[in-house]
């Protein structure tokens, strides 16, 4: 993993990390917690993530099967759900979520990809992604106010992030770098 890009190997990742990929050309990321070597927990809309293979635009699209890895059902399961990282990805490009990085880098890299915020301890992490697996505790799913990225950030530093947070942020620094100059 360089300093440019945070696309990573899966014989690097560790459990406890904060992994995402892109969908449709960048447009937005899906971001997850791997807990286990092979298994990550993530939050979706209510059916979503595997809406693109039911019905879509009226038209009737073939149902694409449980997996057989982990045994996710695309068709129906939505919410907090822990899967493959295969079903996690659909075919995407891995990256890891940067946690601790200095100002400087967090300004130069592209907002919802790192966070100067330390990561909790990697049980912690675990236990709070496995206790909202279990509860089913993270409230309605939105794009924007509640998204997978939240749902991640929250597990990682108990605090939700998103890329709206880092705008506010990022507003901050402008106008406090401006206030002292
Ligand atoms: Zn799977």
């Amino acid at each position: 993993m360089g300093f440019l890009s945070n696309k990573v190997d899966r014989s690097q990742l560790q459990p406890g990390d904060h992994i995402y990929s892109y969908r449709k050309r960048k447009s937005y990321a899906h971001h997850g917690i791997l807990v286990e070597p092979d298994r990550v927990i993530h939050y979706t809309a209510a059916r979503g993530f595997g809406s693109y293979s039911s019905v879509s635009a009226g038209k009737q699209r073939k149902k694409k099967n449980r997996c057989e890895n982990c045994g996710h059902d695309p068709n129906v399961e939505g919410g907090v759900i822990k899967t493959c990282i295969d079903c996690f990805l659909k075919g995407h490009d891995l990256y890891k979520y940067q946690y601790g990085v200095s100002l400087a880098h967090f300004l130069y890299k592209n907002a919802g990809t790192c966070t100067t915020k330390q990561s909790d301890p990697v049980d912690i992490v675990i236990s709070r992604a496995t206790e909202l697996l279990n509860n089913q505790g993270f409230g309605e799913y939105d794009l924007f106010e509640n998204n997978c990225e939240c749902f991640a950030t929250f597990c990682k530093t108990h605090k939700p992030i998103s890329w709206q947070a880092y705008a506010v942020t990022i507003t901050m620094i402008v106008l406090v770098g401006i206030t002292i100059l």
